[in-house]
């Protein structure tokens, strides 16, 4: 384990539906409520902002769950 003082990364956003969006750091991989200009954990620089918003993971697990409540009212 070691600290790269000198590297660069990140920031990757994850916006959730119900806590709120994170950011993750692409070196370390911590996530943070704020985007800051160093990277907290591993003092990497934020150079880039390439984002990957990944919410529509969580819209596919609301649809699933609706789907099954709409399965379940077929069979009554
Ligand atoms: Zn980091």
């Amino acid at each position: 384990m070691g600290f790269f003082f000198n590297n660069t990364g990140s920031w990757i956003l994850h916006a959730h539906l119900f806590i709120g969006d994170t950011y993750e750091c692409s070196e370390c991989h911590r996530e943070y409520g704020m985007q800051t200009r160093r990277c907290p954990g591993c003092h990497a620089e934020m150079t880039g902002d390439k984002y990957s918003p990944d919410w529509i993971d969580d819209m596919i697990v609301l649809d699933a769950i609706l789907d099954e409540d709409e399965d379940d009212d077929d069979d009554w």
